[in-house]
C-alpha cells in the first residue's frame, strides 16, 4: 500500500519570490461571481478562497503559474493575468 500524498507538504517543498509591488494577477473590480466560485475549485495551489460571507479572497503570493485561472478567468473575473517580473515567481524544486 503506498503511503498518502499531502499536497500542502509538496507545494511547500517550492521557493517563492514574491513580487510585493506588482501583483502579476488582478482581480476586476465586478468579477463575474460564478466564475470566482468556479476558480476555488480550480486553482491548484488553493489561492481562491471561499469567506463565510460568500466572498472570494484571492492572494497570488504561492501562485504556480499554471494558467487555470487565466483560461477559465481572464475577462469575466480577472482584470489581468502576466507570469511574474524577472527573479519573481515560483521556483520549482523536487522533493
Ligand atoms: S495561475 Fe494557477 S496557481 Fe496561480 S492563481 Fe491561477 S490557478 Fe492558481
Amino acid at each position: 500500500m503506498s503511503a498518502p500524498v499531502n499536497v500542502d507538504v509538496k507545494l511547500g517543498v517550492n521557493k517563492f519570490n514574491v513580487d510585493e509591488a506588482h501583483p502579476h494577477i488582478v482581480i476586476k473590480g465586478q468579477p463575474d461571481s460564478a466564475v470566482l466560485e468556479l476558480l476555488t475549485r480550480a486553482c491548484p495551489a488553493g489561492l481562491y478562497k471561499k469567506q463565510e460571507d460568500g466572498s472570494v479572497r484571492f492572494d497570488y503570493a504561492g501562485c504556480l503559474e499554471c494558467g487555470t485561472c487565466r483560461i477559465l478567468g481572464l475577462d469575466s473575473a480577472l482584470e489581468s493575468w502576466e507570469y511574474p517580473r524577472g527573479t519573481f515567481g515560483i521556483e520549482y524544486r523536487y522533493g
